[in-house]
């Protein structure tokens, strides 16, 4: 059965073709965000410490930051915000990784939390994988421990999942 979460992005969820580049499929969420109670269904369903529990919540630069801040408050927690390259001060850890298109660089300040904290990593979309793999790895490095993994959408023809290891991974959606 479907959650509420669940089937408000699929009835909400946008589709482009060949954006931002030929042969890419791009899935567009702003649709489901600009919608409050499909917004609200998925931060409740993200949230929800059954799927495994967590002491505090990372987002993905940057449609993962809408995500993590809402979670972050609705389960009181800390957020901690994983940026591309090149944005944040003192001393950080950096990941670089493949994109679907493209490459890039994450990085995570360290010292925020405490050693072990058990640390929810949140996405709009699992595609190849590489974005949530470098993020575990940040997570790792930087001494705390990654308790899954949450996304709206998982893009399953892209075997995102054989990149994260045995993490607990849970999808709103997945097609
Ligand atoms: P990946 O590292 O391949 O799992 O890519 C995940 C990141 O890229 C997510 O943060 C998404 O925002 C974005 N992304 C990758 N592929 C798509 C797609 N087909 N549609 C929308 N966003 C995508």
């Amino acid at each position: 059965m479907k959650t509420p979460a669940a089937t408000h992005v699929h009835t909400l969820l946008a589709s482009y073709p060949d954006f931002p580049q030929p042969g890419i499929l791009f899935q567009d969420l702003n649709p489901v965000f600009a919608n409050a109670a499909a917004f609200r269904s998925i931060i409740d369903e993200l949230s929800d410490q059954h799927f495994g529990q967590f002491d505090a919540v990372a987002g993905i630069e940057a449609r993962g930051f809408l995500l993590a801040a809402a979670v972050g408050y609705a389960a009181n927690v800390p957020v901690l915000a994983v940026r591309k390259g090149g944005k944040l001060p003192g001393t950080v850890l950096a990941e670089e990784y493949d994109l679907e298109y493209g490459s890039a660089r994450l990085e995570l300040e360290i010292g925020q939390l405490e050693p072990g904290t058990r640390v929810l990593v949140v996405d709009d979309v699992l595609a190849t994988g590489g974005t949530i793999a470098a993020t575990a790895r940040l997570i790792e490095r930087a001494g705390y421990r990654l308790s899954g993994v949450g996304v709206v959408l998982e893009l399953t023809g892209l075997e995102g999942r054989s990149r994260l290891g045995d993490s607990a991974v849970h999808a709103i959606i997945s097609i």
